[in-house]
């Protein structure tokens, strides 16, 4: 994006729109070129234009990592092939011996990465509940080196006061670094580097990809010196995306701001629908009042999101008749993308991790979590309205108002 649009502190809309979207050098093309190339010429050895294998750098995917550092409103980003794959280059910035403070309620695969492949290389991870930050403090030792927060966490929509635990962890342990998962949330709705987060992680192939279309990662930070160790690890390890996958994810985050708008505001409408359905129990969804994360969800984040978890009555043969009803909702897992989907961490996303542990993070078999798309509202509704059986006493759809506009 030019630097006067830049300078002005655009708005958020503005950013996705032009973010990495500079007409093409040579041609003028207004949509970016996809190079798809292995290799680049060079004039006579070492002489080149910046390029020399697409494993180190590719246009397409710089545009993709500018943008993503514009808009966490950071200096620095660096894409990925999957999101597991963007935070597996972030633990390799920790040496054997190093503790990792994890929350506790956090997507499958981050666990699986930590406890079954990191655990093995003498990395230790201690799985606590973040959202209180005294827990945190409190395990703070000289060995502690990073702090991981998921907010909202998934698939409880559990919140940390990410500014407090910045201030608190840098305060406390200097050598530690707070790394903030921000698929969830998106940089629309969140920016943790400007709440004093050292990485923001992102699975691209939720919100900001979009479209249910590809796999992506993404970590950015604001300091130069880390963002070296992870380009390092970029190369060397080579968990790269394609350039196409790349264009895709360009493609997404022109309309993320619209996207996040209407996710969010549907998501609103069926929590809302949700916690007046008799069939249904508890309702995580950080915008209703009562929700514990809510207040600093009001601070920290623009909107409430776009995820909406609830416990369904009678456990898992409620849920499996649930499931086995719905129409417009997808049983699938994946969140982020246009069309509606339902998962069951019992015995989707979350089974990787043991029974005890999932029960004690409050994942249990009555869970169901909802990735609310952008189709009609009233058309999900009336689909879970149908897959949960006959109510005699509907709340009226209430929205829960936006916190700020943007
Ligand atoms: C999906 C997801 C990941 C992993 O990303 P992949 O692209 O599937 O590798 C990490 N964190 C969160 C919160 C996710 O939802």
């Amino acid at each position: 994006m030019n630097s006067k649009l830049k300078t002005q502190n655009s708005k958020l809309n503005t950013l996705c729109v032009h973010a990495g979207a500079e007409p093409d050098s040579l041609t003028g093309a207004v949509s970016p070129p996809i190079y798809l190339t292995s290799t680049y010429a060079q004039r006579v050895p070492g002489k080149h234009k910046g390029y020399e294998y697409s494993r180190t750098k590719n246009p397409t995917r710089d545009r993709l990592e500018r943008a993503l550092a514009e808009l966490e409103g950071v200096g620095f980003a660096s894409a990925f092939a999957s999101g597991l794959a963007a935070e597996d280059a972030v633990l390799r910035l920790l040496n054997p011996g190093d503790e990792t403070l994890v929350c506790r309620d956090l997507y499958g695969g981050t666990f699986r990465l930590m406890r079954r492949v990191w655990q093995n290389y003498g990395l230790k991870f201690h799985f606590l509940d973040t959202t209180q930050v005294a827990n945190v403090t409190g395990r703070i030792t000289s060995k502690t080196k990073l702090i991981w927060v998921e907010t909202p966490s998934n698939p409880l929509l559990s919140v940390t006061d990410i500014a407090v635990l910045a201030k608190e962890i840098h305060r406390k342990a200097p050598q530690a670094l707070l790394c903030v998962d921000n698929t969830f949330a998106t940089p629309v709705l969140q920016r943790p580097a400007a709440l004093g987060a050292d990485l923001v992680v992102h699975s691209m192939t939720k919100y900001l990809g979009g479209h249910s279309d590809i796999l992506g990662g993404a970590v950015a930070t604001p300091s130069a010196q880390i963002n070296e160790k992870i380009k390092f690890f970029q190369n060397a390890a080579g968990a790269v995306p394609s350039p196409l996958d790349c264009f895709l994810v360009l493609r997404g985050i022109r309309t993320l701001v619209v996207r996040m708008k209407t996710h969010c505001d549907n998501a609103a409408k069926t929590a809302w629908f949700l916690a007046g359905h008799p069939a249904v129990g508890r309702v995580f969804y950080p915008g209703f009042e009562d929700h514990p994360g809510h207040a600093v969800a009001k601070k920290q984040m623009s909107m409430f999101g776009g995820m909406v978890s609830f416990q369904i009555k009678g456990g898992r043969a409620s849920a499996e008749r649930f499931f086995s009803r719905l129409k417009i909702f997808t049983v699938g897992e994946s969140l982020g993308g246009v069309e509606s989907l339902a998962c069951y961490p019992w015995v989707m996303t979350h089974a990787s991790i043991p029974e005890k542990e999932r029960l004690a993070a409050g994942v249990t078999d009555g869970l169901i979590r909802l990735s609310v798309g952008i189709e009609g509202v009233d058309d999900l509704t009336a689909d879970l309205q149908n897959a949960l059986g006959p109510a005699k006493t509907l709340r009226p759809g209430r929205p829960v108002k936006m916190v700020k506009s943007l």
